[in-house]
């Protein structure tokens, strides 16, 4: 892995940032649906250089049986960096940050899904980041989101979220890690499409009250942006899976043709 370089700015006197883009822009990002065959649900997404897989198991029955819920299911997130996502190399033991991002992004989730239909069961949602490059809390709950769908768990919406950062006094929407690292702060969030309403909201950093309503502007927008992708995801995996009853369809046309045929030749036959 190339040794990391400060870079010398992180805007440049036009206002773009050091990879090129606008203060608003986002990383190029691809979401994709059903990308695992064992889970109940799965999704990935490439935000940037960052990578991330999602799988969803359940509801299904909780084990251990102390962690069960009378009333509802427990949404049990787990979070976790592979060793080789970063450059020095990321020790295995879940960590005390891994341990808080799995926190966060269940409570991101917890707001749309209906936990009171399933009884001491467990929804399990597994993330793996493949490779970390800043924004990877947000960029796993808009993959976590997709693959709860997938997994065909009734939800209220999907949730996209998104972090805005500053970088020399000026507010930046989707950190890539350079920024992260150099930049003067960031905030992650995350909405509920319909109403705004926010399910994940942090701040590392310092930031007026006026910089953190602007923050979270930005914010909101990029997500109702990042909200269109997710729903192009999931119509996409939808598509994909629509071909088999196309063909179905098209074996049921051919056989029927045949059939048509088929009896013609019986009428020819008749009339003969
Ligand atoms: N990072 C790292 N090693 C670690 C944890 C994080 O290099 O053990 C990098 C990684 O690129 C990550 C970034 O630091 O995306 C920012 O981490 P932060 O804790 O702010 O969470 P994130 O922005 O990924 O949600």
């Amino acid at each position: 892995m190339s040794p990391e370089v400060k870079p010398d700015s992180l805007l440049n006197a036009e206002g773009l940032r050091f990879d090129g883009r606008r203060i608003d822009e986002l990383r190029p990002v691809q979401m994709e649906v059903g990308v695992l065959k064992t889970a109940d649900g799965s999704a990935s997404i490439r935000q940037g250089k960052t990578y991330i897989l999602a799988a969803v198991y359940g509801p299904r029955e909780l084990h251990p049986r102390h962690l069960t819920l009378n009333d509802r299911a427990f949404l049990r997130v787990v979070y976790r960096m592979a060793t080789f996502s970063v450059p020095d190399r990321k020790r295995p033991a879940p960590s005390r940050r891994e341990r808080e991002i799995s926190m966060v992004i269940a409570n991101a989730l917890q707001p749309v899904l209906f936990l009171e239909q399933y009884p001491k069961a467990v929804i399990d949602v597994f993330i793996q980041v493949i490779q970390a490059d800043g924004g990877t809390r947000c960029a796993a709950i808009n993959a976590a989101s997709l693959a709860l769908a997938d997994a065909g768990i009734p939800m209220r919406s999907l949730v996209p979220s998104v972090a805005v950062g500053k970088a020399e006094g000026t507010l930046i929407v989707d950190l890539g890690d350079e920024e992260d690292k150099y930049g003067e702060g960031d905030v992650p969030l995350a909405i509920l499409p319909g109403t705004n309403e926010l399910t994940l909201l942090q701040q590392d950093g310092s930031f007026t009250r006026e910089e953190l309503m602007e923050a979270m502007q930005m914010g909101i927008n990029a997500c109702k942006y990042l909200h269109e992708l997710q729903k192009d995801a999931l119509k996409r995996s939808y598509s994909k899976k629509a071909p088999e009853g196309e063909d179905d369809d098209d074996e049921m046309d051919d056989y029927d043709d045949d059939l048509e045929t088929d009896l013609g030749e019986a009428d020819i036959m008749e009339d003969e």
